[in-house]
This record gives C-alpha cells, sequence and structure tokens, in this order.
C-alpha cells in the first residue's frame, strides 16, 4: 500500500528536520511546495501557477520539462545511469567535450568533469597550484580576487567570495588568506580609467611572487552583489596576468552559454582565459554538472613534473546522465540566435523596469543580456517579498538590496511583461 503524506505533513516535516540554503533551523522562512514544473511555469501544490524569474538560480535557461531534454536523459537511462570514469570513458561525455571545446573561448583544450559550480572553482585553484608546483614555483599559493565576487560555499571557493557577504569573519583562521582588491566602480560600456585598475594593478606588481592566479568572474559579478562592469577592465587584467606571470581563471558559471548575449562573458573584452569554470546554463537545469577548461600550457605544465597527474577525481565524474542532458541542452543553446533572443530580453526589461528608477525606495535600476536588478536602498525582508511575489504570481527571490531577476531564456514577451509588471508592484509596496 503506498502511503502518501498529505501536504500539511510534508511542510511540517520539512520544517523540523530539512535545511535549506542558508536558512535557519531553529526559524526558517516559509517554502512553498512544488508539484510540477513547464516551460516558464512553476506549479505549486495548491495548483498556483508562478512565472519563473531565477532559472533554479541560472540553471533552467530552456524552461522546464523540456521535450528535448527529457528525450536525451531517457534515451540515457536506458543505456546506463552511471559508470565510473578511472579506467572508462563513454560517449556521453566525449562528445559533450568535444561540443564544449569547439565553441569555447580560444585556447580551451583540456576539460575536467565536475559536480557542481564549486567543485569546478576547487578544481580551477587546485590546477593553478599544481602548474606552479610543476614548474618549481614553490611560493605561487595565493590567489587575487575582487571584492564583491561569488565562487561558491566550499572551502576555497568561499575564500575568494567577497570578505562581507561570505562571511568570512566567522572561519577566520580557518579560510586561506587571499588578496582583495576593491571591485571595478567603472560599469559595463565605459572604458576602464587608469585610476580603475590602478589598485589591482600594484596588488599584482606587489605581490606576484606569492600569486598563483586571479580568479574573477568575467564581466558580471553575479551571487556577490549583481554587478557589471568595463570590459575594458577585464583586457586590462589579462595583459596584467601576462606581464606579471600570474594565470587568469575566469569563472563562467554564471555568464556562460549566453547569459549576458554573448556565449561566454570574456566574449565581450575579447580575452581567454588561462581555465575557465563552467557550470549552471550547462545543465539546462536537469542534473548537477559543471566542468573546469584549461589551456594546452596549464594542463602540460601539470603532468609534466612529478606527481605527473592532475590529482583530483570525483566518484560522480563525467556522469553519462549529467553529460548526455548537457550535451542536449548545448545543442538548444547553439540552436538560439542568442544575441537577437537576449537582446529582445534586454530591450524589454530596460523598458518596463525603468520607471522603478523614480521610485524612493531604489538606489538604481540596472540590466545587461537577460539580468534585471533593481537595487534597493535599504536590503528588503526576504520572507514578506517573497509572498507579495507569489502573490502576484511570479516567482522572484531576492538577497540584501538587490531584487533581481533573471529568465528562461525561452520566456515571451507577455510572460516577462507580467513579470517586470509584478517586480514593480512588490517594489513600490516595499515601504521606504
Ligand atoms: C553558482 C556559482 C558558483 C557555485 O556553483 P554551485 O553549483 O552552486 O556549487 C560558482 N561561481 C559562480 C560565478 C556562480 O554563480
Amino acid at each position: 500500500m503506498k502511503i502518501k503524506m498529505d501536504i500539511d505533513n510534508v511542510l511540517k516535516y520539512d520544517r523540523e528536520h530539512i535545511w535549506h540554503p542558508y536558512t535557519s533551523t531553529l526559524d526558517p522562512l516559509p517554502v512553498y511546495p512544488v508539484k510540477r514544473a513547464e516551460g516558464v511555469y512553476i506549479e505549486l501544490e495548491d495548483g498556483r501557477r508562478l512565472i519563473d524569474g531565477m532559472s533554479s538560480w541560472w540553471c533552467a535557461v530552456h524552461g522546464y520539462n523540456h521535450p528535448v531534454l527529457n528525450a536525451a536523459i531517457e534515451k540515457q537511462i536506458q543505456e546506463m545511469s552511471h559508470v565510473m570514469f578511472g579506467g572508462f570513458t563513454h560517449r556521453p561525455a566525449v562528445e559533450l567535450a568535444e561540443k564544449i571545446l569547439s565553441v569555447a573561448p580560444a585556447g580551451m583544450d583540456k576539460i575536467f568533469f565536475c559536480d557542481s559550480g564549486s567543485v569546478a572553482v576547487e578544481v580551477a585553484m587546485k590546477m593553478a597550484l599544481q602548474y606552479w608546483y610543476a614548474s618549481g614555483n614553490r611560493s605561487k599559493k595565493h590567489f587575487l580576487t575582487l571584492t564583491k565576487g561569488y565562487h561558491g560555499d566550499t572551502w576555497n571557493a568561499m575564500s575568494v567570495c567577497d570578505p562581507v557577504t561570505g562571511m568570512h569573519g566567522i572561519f577566520q583562521g580557518c579560510l586561506p588568506i587571499q588578496y582583495f582588491v576593491e571591485h571595478p566602480a567603472c560599469r559595463y560600456g565605459e572604458e576602464c580609467r587608469e585610476e580603475d585598475i590602478r589598485p589591482f594593478k600594484e596588488c599584482l606588481e606587489k605581490n606576484q611572487q606569492d600569486i598563483a592566479a586571479v580568479i574573477l568572474e568575467p564581466i558580471v559579478q553575479g551571487a556577490g552583489g549583481m554587478w557589471f562592469y568595463s570590459a575594458d577592465y577585464l583586457r586590462k587584467v589579462r595583459e596584467l596576468c601576462n606581464r606579471y606571470n600570474v594565470l587568469l581563471i575566469c569563472d563562467e558559471i554564471a555568464t556562460g552559454f549566453g547569459r549576458t548575449g554573448r556565449l561566454w562573458g570574456v566574449e565581450h573584452a575579447g580575452i581567454s582565459p588561462d581555465i575557465m569554470c563552467i557550470g549552471k546554463a550547462v545543465t539546462g537545469g536537469y542534473m548537477s554538472f559543471a566542468a573546469t577548461m584549461a589551456s594546452e600550457k596549464v594542463a602540460s605544465g601539470i603532468c609534466s613534473k612529478d606527481p605527473y597527474v592532475f590529482m583530483h577525481g570525483p566518484t560522480f565524474m563525467g556522469n553519462p546522465l549529467a553529460c548526455a542532458v548537457a550535451r542536449a541542452s548545448v545543442d538548444l543553446i547553439l540552436s538560439y540566435d542568442l544575441e537577437k533572443m537576449i537582446g529582445k530580453i534586454e530591450d524589454q526589461l530596460k523598458t518596463e523596469l525603468a520607471p522603478a528608477a523614480a521610485y524612493a525606495q531604489v538606489e538604481e535600476v540596472r540590466v545587461l543580456g537577460a539580468i534585471g536588478v533593481i537595487q534597493m536602498k535599504e536590503p528588503v525582508r526576504m520572507g514578506e517579498v517573497q509572498a507579495a511575489f507569489v502573490r502576484e504570481g511570479v516567482w522572484v527571490r531576492p538577497f540584501g538590496k538587490l531584487v533581481y531577476i533573471m529568465p528562461p531564456f525561452v520566456i515571451c514577451p507577455e510572460e516577462l511583461q507580467r513579470l517586470t509588471t509584478a517586480l514593480l508592484k512588490v517594489v513600490r509596496e516595499i515601504k521606504a
């Protein structure tokens, strides 16, 4: 006999025993039970349908329950769900690698499959350290990054997140100490003046002996502040890394595969990193998966000296289900006319969010690609604001002062308009 918990018990059990992201167990904010999801709609257990403004944290770019992605995973599950990647390979992994590397920024030559974005960042940082170790340079053991960055929640990834929002204070003494410079004030579309890059240049100049790599999110700083900065700044970072003999790691987990209107964030600056992390949109929102790519120079450097191998290999590395569905997701992305598709979303976001800039509660409105941000003057009360959004029939999850949307790429103009209308209404009702 199959006993199905009634929904009140589901919520009660959840509240009493399950930890949600960044959530208290003593006084958790309400969670909304989801029954199913299709296209840009998320359907709650009580039948309400919400338009998705978050793409499930940048992943579900094709919408939910996509027939092509479903078919890819169903086909693969008939063959095998998993097999170890040590000593074996398989078509889903090789076909995915070939696809990604064929469109990756110039110079990306090797790919390492990971289980999640944070792991991809750990792997990138380990690659940089092993590269300098192999080259006989034993002092390059630190990383330089920008404030307001976000690179994941695992140990080393956390060490390069913004020191304030990343709560470095709690882990003081345990986290590796890294070099931070103030994030660029020069905005996307602006040129980068000498004074904008100076702190970065000086830090690199002074500490190059200690620094293995610079790690940053190209163009868009995501979860650490939703900030869009000058492509010119990124170009200068690349030049300085070359000049001071430091590797450049670009974390494209949020920007990669089209979110900014280009396939890669680095495309805005016309540069290539030495090591690059991808995740989120590559998955289509189906299976946890990410990857780290490296140049030939980095890979052969690591493997040319003792221990002659790269020291990493997770259990679920190259999982065939994840690879098969990621392959289908990448094929879909490459089938879109990204610049046109994202450009239309960007234009609509710019037009429809603009009125919010005049509200007393609002500091600033900014839009880049399929990312729309309303920065408030004061932090919002998430529980209340989230409930207000649900009442308006949309799914938006703000943090701090940032109320933002990054909808699925496939959203149509009418649905996007419902989203922006709700955004304006809820923001206007927040007490100044
Ligand atoms: C989300 C994110 C990560 C971490 O990825 P997870 O899959 O959540 O571990 C790392 N870097 C950036 C830029 C991200 O947006």
